[in-house]
């Protein structure tokens, strides 16, 4: 066994109703007067968090978008200064949390996040943003928040369409993870628990929105699979979702939602100690297949012709999926994508 470690610093607040404690972690931060960010569809929840810890609401954002724009970052950027802001309060999805963490990599400013969906960008060191029209990553231990503040009471608002895919987006991060080039013994079973749990809730959840108990499981499934996405590489899942969500801009979880049975079913034979994990995570006999049972039930969309492609799109989209790939347990041939396109295209089971 030989491994590389690193655990990223954080501290995390796990639990129903733990919204209560905003207040005083905004003060173990030393934060006085935040920025709030939210989307302008949750600008009433963040409005009422507001209320609650009075003055340390500095000015409210509701103008985070997905992607990231800079636009936008710039345009936080000016109401921090307005109030001279000394902290980030983030309240919503992986776009809220992408704006918070843009304002702390160019000022250095504390974060306190509070997620509401099962994006997990809140554990990661990573950044995503876009100029005119063009996704960037970046890697910078600045953008890791300090804090972060799990409280399934948020996230059950989630209409089944937009917490299926989401959480069947923090699977994905969980099944690369398990094949990754880098993976270790701590990590491997965070994301076999995670899978474990979402794989439980997610069913749960589609069954009955608004179910606290499976909530609180999705959300700790998603909290893992968070620290999976920051500490390894991602694989094909994770490239073939940025180049079809870049390409023909579509919506994050819902094309995370769609592939990964399609990627997993790729490494099959590639990665035979991550599919066994997989599988005994889901309680069935083969990983891929468990994970497309799991997506038909929670994934919104359920082919790419129904996400809007046309069968001359896939052709493209191949070419551009293999440059400049990711370490993969497969090799990435432009003949094996173009297959697995092709049946996300058809929504056949890989
Ligand atoms: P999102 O944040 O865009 O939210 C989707 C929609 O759902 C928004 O309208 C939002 O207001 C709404 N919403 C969020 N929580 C809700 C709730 N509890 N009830 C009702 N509505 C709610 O979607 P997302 O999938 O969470 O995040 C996607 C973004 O996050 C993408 O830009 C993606 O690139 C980024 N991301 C980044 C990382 C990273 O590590 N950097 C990881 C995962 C995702």
């Amino acid at each position: 066994m030989e491994f590389t470690y690193n655990a990223h610093p954080s501290r995390v607040i796990f639990g129903p109703g733990s919204r209560s404690r905003i207040g005083e972690e905004l003060e173990r931060l030393g934060i006085e007067r935040a920025i709030v960010i939210s989307t302008p569809e949750q600008s009433g929840l963040a409005a009422e968090i507001a209320k609650t810890i009075g003055g340390r609401a500095g000015i409210m954002y509701p103008g985070a978008a997905q992607h990231t724009p800079t636009n936008v970052t710039e345009s936080a950027l000016q109401a921090v200064s307005s109030v001279r802001a000394d902290g980030c309060l983030a309240i919503g999805g992986g776009s809220t949390t992408g704006l918070s963490k843009a304002i702390a990599y160019r000022t250095d400013l504390p974060q306190l996040i509070v997620p509401t969906t099962f994006a997990g960008s809140e554990m990661t060191p990573i950044l995503g943003q876009t100029e005119h029209g063009r996704k960037t990553t970046l890697n910078s231990p600045k953008v890791l928040p300090e804090t972060v503040i799990y409280d399934p009471e948020l996230t059950v608002t989630m209409p089944a369409f937009i917490s299926g895919p989401s959480g069947m987006n923090a699977i994905a991060h969980s099944v690369e993870a398990l094949y990754a080039k880098d993976r270790n013994p701590i990590i491997s079973m965070m994301a076999a628990d995670s899978i474990r749990a979402l794989g439980a809730a997610l069913p749960r959840l589609m069954a009955e929105p608004a179910d606290r108990d499976a909530h609180s499981e999705a959300l700790y499934g998603a909290w893992l699979a968070g620290c999976c996405l920051g500490a390894v590489g991602m694989a094909i899942h994770h490239k073939i979702c940025h180049t079809l969500g870049g390409m023909f801009n579509l919506n994050h979880a819902d094309i995370h939602a769609l592939m990964i049975p399609y990627t997993a079913a790729y490494n099959r034979d590639a990665a035979p100690q991550a599919m066994v994990q997989i599988a005994r995570a889901l309680g069935t006999d083969d990983g891929p297949h468990g994970i497309y049972q799991l997506s038909q039930r929670a994934a919104s969309k359920r082919s790419l012709r129904e996400m809007g492609l046309v069968e001359a799109d896939l052709d493209a989209a191949a070419d551009q999926a293999v440059q400049n790939p990711y370490y993969n347990p497969r090799p990435v041939t432009r003949e094996g994508v173009r297959d697995m396109l092709q049946a996300a295209f058809d929504g056949r089971a890989p």
